[in-house]
């Protein structure tokens, strides 16, 4: 098996909006795909639907490791090795981060020792050795938050990552240690695809592709050089050379946790 994550002709809504159509997807083991889209385009949608959120009306399939995702519960397709980082870590209070590592691993049916081994090992490569006692999230830096959650998936070690928004909110040398992260989790093991809005991130990291998704759907896929596109002429020159109607007046429908994450200036 090959193939990480597998999804074909997958459209699906919520509450009578269509938001993501005939989307088509595949993550080979040991490969990073980028998926990078506007605001309001569909990427976190993709996300809760490939996890399980409910709510959404699914047309299509989506495999992990050749298995049928759709026909299993949330907790299942985590046990299956599902996870997902996300774009606003939760902070819990007096849970710290080495028990919780140890409770998930428990979960997955990762011996006890053999978790304790690999949290040590991470946390001394991934710098997070000083966080292991302290409160999951709790008081961290948007970087510190989204490094631990790459070093949770390290632990862990699912067959596929999907990271929702990886770099938002970061500055310019956090983005550099989160890429760097990304870059030495990247195994024969497990797919990684990295979703994201600003094309920043791919100034330090290697993906072996990037997917672009406008208005639910993969209007283009490629390597560095659609990223470079991107850099230089933003969504907008690429609708054109695609021929995809122009953004509406005013931009898509924006949720109030959108003006957090936006960049500051055009793409
Ligand atoms: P992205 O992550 O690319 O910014 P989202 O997947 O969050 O985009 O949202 C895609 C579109 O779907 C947006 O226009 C958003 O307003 C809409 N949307 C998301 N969730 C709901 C919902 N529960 N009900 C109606 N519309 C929704
Ligand atoms: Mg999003």
């Amino acid at each position: 098996m090959t193939t990480a994550l597998l999804v074909e002709n997958l459209s699906a809504g919520i509450d009578g909006k269509q938001i993501l159509r005939n989307l088509d997807i595949e993550v080979p083991f040991g490969e990073i795909h980028a998926v990078m889209g506007p605001n309001g385009s569909g990427k976190s949608t993709l996300c809760h639907v490939l996890t399980g959120k409910s709510g959404y009306k699914i047309k299509g399939s989506a495999q992990l490791a050749g298995e049928d995702l759709f026909s299993l519960d949330v907790d299942e397709r985590s046990r299956l090795g599902l996870m997902q980082s996300f774009q606003y870590p939760t902070e819990v209070p007096g849970v710290r981060l080495r028990e919780f590592l140890l409770e998930a691993a428990d979960e997955r049916g990762i011996d006890e020792d053999v978790a304790e081994e690999r949290i040590e090992r991470e946390a001394e490569r991934f710098g997070m050795k000083r966080f292991l006692d302290r409160s999951l999230n709790d008081d961290l830096s948007g970087g510190e938050k989204k490094k631990s959650e790459i070093f949770q998936i390290v632990v862990l070690q699912p067959k596929m990552a999907l990271l929702d928004e990886v770099d938002s909110g970061l500055d310019i040398d956090a983005v550099r240690t989160v890429s760097e992260a990304i870059e030495e989790m990247r195994s024969p093991d497990i797919g990684i695809l990295m979703i994201t809005h600003y094309s920043r991130i791919l100034n330090y990291l290697d993906v072996d592709r990037i997917h672009v998704m406008i208005d639910g759907q993969i209007v283009d896929s490629g390597g560095s050089e659609l990223a470079a596109e991107l850099e230089a002429g933003g969504y907008a020159a690429l609708r054109e050379r695609l021929g995809i109607e122009p953004e509406p007046e005013g931009g898509p429908m924006r949720k109030p946790s959108d003006f957090f994450t936006e960049t500051p200036f055009d793409l």
